[in-house]
Parts: C-alpha cells; structure tokens; sequence
C-alpha cells in the first residue's frame, strides 16, 4: 500500500539545490550583468564590469548549487503564515491563490492557499479537495506540515515534476494552515495539556458544529448566528465550494479516525462502531495514510497504552464526540474527511519538525490522490441542460443527507473498484438507474467520467419524487429546520449518549 510517490519523486533535499525559491524577495536574477558594456561611465569602468562580469559567471556554478532557500522548519507566527501565503500567491498566479473564508473572535483572517492549475475558479471535472490544520490552537504540527506541503508543491510544480503536475493539474487543492488563530496565540507548548485548544470564547470548535445525531428537538435549536465564528466561517466555506475530500489535521495521538463521530443508538451501531454508509471507503482512505505514513500504521507509536489497528480507527469507536466537523462534512457537505492525529506531542520540539516532516509527506500526498476514487459526472435534464439538487444515490448507501449535484450539475462519488448501481432523481424525469464499473482512479489521477442523461417523465406514475425531496437541498444550506435531512429517518437523540459523554471528557485531553 506504499504510494509510488516517494519513488519518483526527489527528496526534500534535492529539491532545495535545484529549484527556484518561492519564497517572494529571494532574488537570483544576474540578468543585468552583460549589460554594463556600453555604460556611459567610460571604457575603464565597462573594463572594471567586465572583470567582475567574468568572476561572476565563474562563481555563478556555485550559486546555483548553494541550498535554494526552502521554508525554514519552525512554528511560524500567524502574521507570518499569512505573508508567506500572500508571497507565494503573487510570486506564483498561475498555480495558486489566496483568500479568506472569515475571521476568528479576534479578528485574525482565516487564509486559505488554493492550488490548482485553475486558482480562482472551479473547473468542470476537477474536484475540490482541501486541508485543515490547528483547530485546537495549541496541536501545532499541523500548521507545519501544511506549510511544507505548499512548499514542496509549488517548488515541484515550477520544476516540473510529475508528482506535483500530475496533482495540480487534476486537483484543486485548499490549504487552510490554521482554523484556530487566537487558539495558537495563546498556547502553552506542553505535550499534553490543553492551554490554547480552544477559541478565544474558550469554546471547542470540533464541538460545536451542528450534529446530526442531535435529534430533531436539538437540530431545531442550532441557529447559524450562535455558532462559533471559526465554526461559521468552515460552514460558509463549505457551501462556497463543493468539496469531494478533506482532512483535519490534529495532535496528541498518531491514528487516522474516520466518522461517525457520534450516534444514537440506531442502525449505524456495528461491533461497538459507528459506521457510515461509506465506511468500506473511509477505512480505505485511513489505511492510505496511515501506510504511507512512516510509522503510524504499527498502531502504538504513542507508548501511551492505546494501540490502533493499523493505525485507523473509528471515531466513535475511539471515543464519542458530539458537534464534530467531520462528520458535520460528510452528513451536510457530503465531502468525505477524515481526523489526522499527527503527532504524539501537541507541541512538538523544532528540531523534531524536519523528522515529523519527512514521516508524513508521502501520506498527505497519497491522500490527495484519494480524491480521484470513484465516479465523476453532471446530470443533464431532457433538454440537455446541467440540473443542480438532482439525487445522485448509490444502491445500498443511503446518506442521511442525499447526495446531490452542485450548481454545475456536478456530482463526485468516491467509491472503490467494483460494481455500483446509481439511481438518479429529478422532479419531472423518469427515474434512471445505471449500473456502473468503477476502476481504480487515483493511479490515473481522474475518477471514472460518466455523465447522467434524464428523460422526461411521460407523465406523473412515472415521475418518481424522493419522500424528502425539496427543490432546494435543505441538509447543506440550513441548519435550524427540524426533519429536513435526507432518505434515512431523521435521528432522534436517546440519551444514550449520557455515559458516552462521560467516557469523552475522560479522553477530553487527549485528542
Ligand atoms: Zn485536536
């Protein structure tokens, strides 16, 4: 399960003696030099320019030879992240852009750098995929990592490495360094406590976004305006773009968790776990990184007592949270993400960071490429026009929120290889059904292409409406309507979760 992209691709070493720098202000430009031969000055100067025109191209070899400057291994203030987001921005506008989804309590910007060959816009057939790093303020090496993925993309892009072509090319690629500022502002540098994990309002942001195991009388009380602005922000975000893949990178632990964070009790219960309709494809996305991983997969790497199973676990099988925002990515923004636990200590040492680097770089590269499991595709009505909110099911996966096709008509459904069904509804068309074989994707760095084409309904016997069919998807865009989510009954809280409660403020410090 080792990716191939360490294989082909150079370390980090020889990457910084070859490549340009992208930090902006680094400036290796010797163009001017043959230019001082007709300076006005008079011929003993252009004589004295030649002279030191010659010594320069003779020392020019050692130059380029010197170590370019690569990002430094350190924990960089926010003010500093921002600056190197904007530098790489301007000094690279054809593979990147920066902008902003919100600001934190204390008005930091939140900066997510996008790469793609298309910076600024989606493309039609390009998923959106992103990363989020430091939601709890004092986990830190996310932040790092990060920083040095950006680094290393854009530096094997400019080179032309395949590994980072063949990537931006096929990927937009969203990069938010820090989701919790203020958090980072105030956090102690100690393995294992919490100073710094919350929001400025003390707040923690993976529990305080809506829960669809909340029950209807719960769902009814989250009203948008009450949410943490950090929280507000990543909600926003999601209904701006229509992300396929995701990961959020924290510390304290070393294991990739996938959803169900939570339950109630109901069906999604297996053997202890609370397994989504997707599971097979979330352990399957674990399993990528934590094999890619340099040693997460052996399990129990912390020393700590907890050993993990290939280094994966279920959410809630590890420990139940309510208000998680992975599984709030998947239930409402059916983008499928995945917690990272990156590191044993929150706070790692500097001089551990080039280390931990060099462990988690082919992991974040191979679970990029995750994005491309599966079925890519729009929806077309009878009239051959793209149709935003047209279901898109896949047999024997019902999502408590349907999926749906986006505003271009687009859906992407990360599967493994295999045989799938598909089922595709829209008021006033004829119920079609498809079944589909699905190959491998990633290694070609594109999903299966396959595109829906409806028929009118010949009349209203054939014109099949799903029970909970709105014509404007109610489970991404609102929040604070009772019983608007999806095809599964709507979860009722049982209170179930007392002990469970109890059991997650054990393990509150640890995650
Ligand atoms: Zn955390």
């Amino acid at each position: 399960m080792r990716s191939k992209v360490s294989s082909s691709s150079p370390s980090q070493q020889q990457l910084s003696l070859v490549s340009p720098p992208v930090f902006a202000g680094v400036c290796r430009c010797f163009v001017g030099v043959s230019r001082c031969r007709s300076d006005p000055r008079g011929p003993q100067w252009t004589g004295y320019a030649a002279v030191m025109s010659s010594l320069l191209l003779l020392l020019l070899p050692l130059f380029i030879l010197t170590p370019t400057t690569a990002l430094e291994f350190r924990y960089h203030r926010n003010g500093e992240i921002e600056k190197y987001l904007r530098d790489i921005s301007t000094s690279n506008p054809d593979i990147a852009h920066v902008y902003s989804i919100g600001r934190s309590v204390r008005g930091q910007q939140l900066w997510v750098l996008v790469l793609s060959l298309s910076p600024r816009h989606h493309s039609i057939g390009i998923p959106e995929f992103k990363y989020v790093a430091n939601m709890h303020g004092n986990e830190v090496l996310g932040r790092v990592l990060l920083l040095q993925l950006i680094d290393d993309l854009v530096r094997g892009h400019r080179n032309k490495e395949a590994w980072s072509v063949q990537l931006l090319n096929s990927t937009r690629i969203h990069i938010l360094p820090t989701m919790n500022p203020d958090g980072f502002d105030d956090a102690g540098t100690h393995c294992q406590f919490s100073q710094g994990r919350f929001n400025h309002n003390g707040v923690d942001l993976n529990r305080n976004f809506p829960d669809a195991f909340a029950g209807k009388r719960q769902q009814g009380q989250f009203v948008e305006e009450t949410q943490e602005a950090e929280v507000r922000a990543v909600i926003g975000w999601l209904r701006s773009e229509t992300f396929v893949l995701s990961a959020n990178l924290h510390g304290g632990a070393l294991v990739a968790s996938y959803p169900y964070d939570n339950s109630n009790g109901g069906s999604e219960q297996v053997g202890g776990a609370s397994v989504t309709p997707d599971n097979d494809v979330f352990v399957h996305l674990a399993k990528v990184y934590s094999y890619n991983h340099g040693s997460m997969h052996r399990g129990d790497s912390c020393k700590d007592g907890l050993s993990f199973n290939d280094g994966i676990t279920n959410g809630y099988q590890w420990y139940a949270l309510k208000g998680g925002m992975q599984d709030y990515n998947y239930v409402w923004a059916q983008c499928l993400e995945v917690t990272l636990e990156v590191s044993c200590c929150k706070f790692p040492p500097k001089d551990q960071l080039p280390a931990l680097w060099t462990e988690n770089r082919e992991a974040l590269l191979a679970f990029i490429r995750q994005v491309h499991l599966g079925v890519k595709g729009r929806v077309f009505d009878s009239f051959g026009v793209p149709v935003q909110n047209a279901v898109v099911e896949v047999k024997g996966r019902s999502n408590i929120c349907l999926f749906r096709t986006d505003k271009h008509g687009e859906y992407y459904r990360l599967l493994l290889p295999g045989n799938y069904t598909f089922t595709v509804t829209y008021p006033g068309h004829q119920v079609l059904t498809e079944t589909l074989d699905v190959p491998h994707g990633p290694d070609r760095y594109s999903a299966l292409k396959h595109d829906f084409l409806l028929r009118r309904a010949a009349d209203n016997s054939t014109h099949y409406t799903p029970t909970e069919f709105s014509p404007t998807p109610t489970c991404n865009y609102t929040l604070n309507v009772e019983g608007r989510c999806g095809a599964v009954a709507t979860p009722t809280w049982t209170g179930v979760s007392a002990a469970l409660g109890l059991w997650a403020a054990l393990r509150f410090l640890s995650d």
